[in-house]
C-alpha cells in the first residue's frame, strides 16, 4: 500500500483534503490464508474509516463503483465507518494471461492504394507501414505488390477490455460502456466506451464529488470513445478507449444542460481541483487539457491551500505559457468548456503510446 500512502501524505496539507488524510486510519486487511476457505483467499477487505467516500475507496483501490456495489451488496454509495467492504475480489486480482500482442498480417495492393489508405484501413499510422516495409516507395506502389503490418491480435485478448495503439490512431477491444451511475451522467451512451481501467476513474471521482458536495450536480461525462474506438469526428484522438471530454462543475452548484465556457468567475475551482487531483493522484493520468485560463485559476486555488509553486510545477502549465511542456494540465483550444483527460497505457493494453 505504499504508493497509496503516498498519494493520500500528498493531500495533507490541503484543508479541503484533511478528510481524506484520515484514509489513513483506514485499516486494509486481507484474509489470513485459510484452507477451509480457499475461494476467500483472494479477497480484500478494507475497514472504512469516518470521511472515506465509497468513490475514493474505489479509486484507492482502482475498482469500479458497481463492482464495489455488486461485491458488498450495497444499494448506495453512501457507506458506514467501521464496516468492512470487499474492495477486491478474485476476478480482479487474476493476473492477465500472456496475449500475443500482434500479428503479421500482408496487404495486397488494390487499386488505388496508397500507404495513407491501407494505414486508415488497418488503423496503423503511415510511419508504421513506412517503417515495417523500408523498401517500398510509397509513391509507386504497384497492384498485387505486398505490404506487410503488424495488426493486434484480437483472438488473445482474452474478453478484457484493451486499448490499442495511440489515442490518435488506434483503437478499443471489449470496450466497456461508461453508464450513469451515481454522481456521474453519461451525455450520448453511443460515445462512451472506454477500457474499464477508464471507466472505474470515472465512475470513482464521480462518486466521491456527489458524497463530499451532495448539492453538487452530477458530472457531465461528454466523449470517451466508440464501443471498438478508432475515428470519431469531430475528434481527433478518443480513439482508443484512454480518452474522455468532462463538463467543468460551474460555481454555485449549477447544472448545466451541455458543456458551456467557463470564466474564472463561473468556474467552479474548488471541484474541479478536486475532480482533476484525486483522478492525478492515482497515477492513472497522462494529460489534462485545459483552457491556459482556467489554469491560471486553479493555480490560484492550489496556492490558496497551501501548495508551493514548486509543488504545482509537475501538475500544472501555468504560469510558463500555454505553449509551455511544463506540467500535466496543458493548454489546447476548445477546452474552456470541457477538460479533457487522457489516462496511461495499462499493463493489460497493447502497443499502447
Ligand atoms: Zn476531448
Amino acid at each position: 500500500m505504499g504508493e497509496v500512502e503516498v498519494c493520500v501524505a500528498k493531500w495533507q496539507r490541503s484543508k479541503l483534503m484533511m478528510a481524506a488524510s484520515l484514509m489513513l486510519a483506514g485499516m486494509v486487511v486481507s484474509t489470513p490464508a485459510s484452507s477451509e476457505n480457499k475461494p476467500q483467499d483472494d479477497l480484500l477487505y478494507y475497514t472504512v474509516s469516518p470521511e472515506d467516500t465509497l468513490g475514493a475507496i474505489a479509486l484507492r483501490f482502482k475498482v469500479g463503483i458497481n463492482d464495489l456495489l455488486g461485491w458488498n451488496k450495497l444499494d448506495s454509495i453512501a457507506i458506514v465507518a467501521d464496516t468492512t467492504l470487499i474492495v477486491r475480489s478474485a476476478e480482479v486480482i487474476k493476473p492477465p494471461a500472456p496475449v500475443s500482442k500482434t500479428m503479421a498480417v500482408v496487404h495486397t495492393v488494390r487499386a488505388g492504394d496508397t500507404f495513407e489508405a491501407i494505414a486508415k484501413r488497418h488503423r496503423v499510422s503511415v510511419q508504421q507501414i513506412q517503417q515495417w516495409n523500408r523498401r517500398v516507395n510509397p509513391r509507386r506502389l504497384q497492384i498485387g505488390q505486398q505490404v506487410r503490418l503488424q495488426v493486434p491480435n484480437v483472438t488473445t485478448t482474452d474478453g478484457r477490455s484493451t486499448s490499442w495503439g495511440a489515442a490518435n490512431g488506434g483503437r478499443l477491444y471489449n470496450g466497456v460502456a461508461l453508464q450513469d451511475s451515481p454522481g456521474l451522467r453519461v451525455r450520448n451512451q453511443a460515445r462512451a466506451f472506454g477500457t474499464k481501467r477508464t471507466i472505474n476513474l470515472l465512475e470513482g471521482a464521480g462518486a466521491d464529488i456527489k458524497a463530499r458536495w451532495p448539492d453538487a450536480p452530477d458530472m457531465v461525462v461528454g466523449s470517451l470513445s466508440q464501443q471498438n474506438g478508432g475515428r470519431m469526428r469531430p475528434h481527433k484522438s478518443h480513439q482508443s478507449g484512454r480518452d474522455v471530454d468532462l463538463a467543468f462543475y460551474h460555481r454555485g452548484n449549477i447544472e448545466l444542460p451541455d458543456f458551456r465556457n467557463m470564466t474564472p468567475e463561473t468556474f467552479d475551482a474548488v471541484k474541479n481541483w478536486h475532480l482533476l487531483k484525486i483522478l492525478i493522484d492515482t497515477s492513472e493520468v497522462e494529460y489534462v487539457f485545459i483552457d491556459y485560463r482556467l489554469q491560471k485559476v486553479l493555480h490560484e486555488y492550489g496556492l490558496s491551500i497551501g501548495y508551493s509553486a514548486e509543488e504545482l510545477e509537475p501538475l500544472i502549465q501555468y504560469p510558463h505559457g500555454q505553449n509551455a511542456s511544463n506540467g500535466l494540465i496543458r493548454h489546447a483550444r476548445g477546452h474552456l468548456n470541457h477538460a479533457h483527460i487522457r489516462f496511461r497505457c495499462g499493463p493489460e493494453d497493447s502497443n499502447c503510446r
